[in-house]
């Protein structure tokens, strides 16, 4: 069936699917190629598990950044994919993938140069075309881990992550969970907030020792072995019950950060037709998945030896871009030209 353009919502050369770091990169090594790119992601900005999870923690190990916070590397990722002028969609998860050339998808069915083209169906409606995908999509469809009272709380003072610090300045914030997140969160908050509780649920946490150090001699109340039983509330969040072995108490508190986890699954794209090896694509060294001018690059992807680290999907980004580059222009060249040959912003 011919689509009209009311239902497309948008058409490029290559679709990203998945904002994270390597999604962004993929998306500028597509614009140096001279190839337009459009970028689908569920969650509201950019950025994947950084902006999700960490944008306010220092990074020590990308290659040529002695220590960035999160939130500078995505908007220096931003930056640098803008001049070739990417379509965004933000809020939209990719629910479908199909090719509009043959329903046989096997890599031999389509000859390099057949012109097929990918249609990426938008959960709620909506479409986008492309010659060739790039998933970028990181652990796929991440949901909080939650307890009931906290639900009717949800966007009224009871969060699962932080992306802005300073939205907790003068709030009582109880932040509830026993690992990494919740230890790093309460500590970034400690001079920030009003007050911060943390509430685990066990004596011991599972959190890096010396962080877990640094919490107990900061100005932060720990509640162990306790459990937050009720949330109280007008229209937002007003107060929390916990539970500390036969005693309960009551803890005024404006924020609730639930530092619970993650239940990570692929999400829509387990239903695509792609190789999965444990809930990761499957790829060759040209990070080509098994369907035709389809890649995966990040920590979606997998291979032998795969170290899950930001540097590592840069690199399998401009892999997948410079590949998707000579497929769809045959005849062009697999090494991009340098970019220091270029004067100005590389734009083609
Ligand atoms: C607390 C923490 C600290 C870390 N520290 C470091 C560190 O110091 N150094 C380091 O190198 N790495 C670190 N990592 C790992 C690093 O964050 C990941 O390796 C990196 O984010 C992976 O990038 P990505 O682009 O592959 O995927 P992600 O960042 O996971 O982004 C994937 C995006 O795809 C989107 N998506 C998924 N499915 C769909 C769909 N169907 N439709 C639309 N969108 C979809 C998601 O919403 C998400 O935004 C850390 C991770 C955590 C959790």
């Amino acid at each position: 069936m011919e689509m009209t353009s009311a239902d497309v919502d948008a058409s490029a050369d290559v679709a990203v699917v998945g904002a994270g770091p390597a999604g962004l990169y993929a998306a500028y090594c597509a614009g140096f190629r001279g190839l337009s790119s459009v970028l689908v992601d569920a969650l509201p900005e950019p950025g994947g598990q950084i902006s999700a999870l960490y944008p306010e923690k220092k990074i020590y190990d990308v290659a040529g950044h002695p220590a960035v916070r999160g939130r500078e590397l995505i908007d220096n990722l931003v930056a640098q994919v803008a001049p070739f002028e990417p379509h965004y969609l933000l809020g939209r998860t990719a629910a479908s993938l199909t090719s509009d050339l043959t329903s046989d998808l096997t890599s031999d069915a389509l000859a390099p140069d057949a012109g097929a083209g990918w249609t990426i169906g938008l959960e709620g409606g909506g479409r986008v075309r492309a010659g060739a995908v790039v998933i970028a999509g990181g652990l796929g469809r991440s949901v909080p881990r939650t307890m009931p009272c906290l639900r009717p709380y949800e966007g009224r003072g009871v969060a699962y992550h932080v992306p802005r610090l300073d939205e907790h300045q003068d709030r009582d914030v109880v932040i509830v969970g026993g690992g990494d997140s919740a230890v790093d969160w309460a500590l970034a908050l400690a001079p920030v907030a009003r007050s911060v509780t943390v509430v685990h649920r066990r004596s011991a946490f599972r959190a890096h020792e010396h962080s877990v150090k640094q919490m107990y001699a900061a100005d932060i109340r720990v509640l162990a072995d306790a459990q937050v039983t009720a949330c109280r509330g007008a229209k937002r969040l007003e107060e929390v019950r916990v539970t500390i072995g036969e005693e309960e108490s009551t803890l005024p508190a404006q924020a609730l950060v639930a530092a619970l986890g993650f239940i990570t699954s692929l999400g829509p794209i387990a239903e695509w037709g792609l190789r999965v090896e444990n809930r990761q694509i499957a790829v060759d060294r040209a990070m080509r998945t098994n369907l035709p001018r389809v890649y995966a690059v990040g920590d979606i992807c997998t291979y032998e030896g795969r170290v899950p680290l930001v540097s590592v999907g840069f690199g399998e980004a401009a892999a997948a871009a410079n590949h998707a580059a000579v497929e769809l222009r045959p005849g062009s060249r697999l090494a991009p030209e340098h970019s220091t040959d270029r004067d100005t912003v590389p734009l083609s």
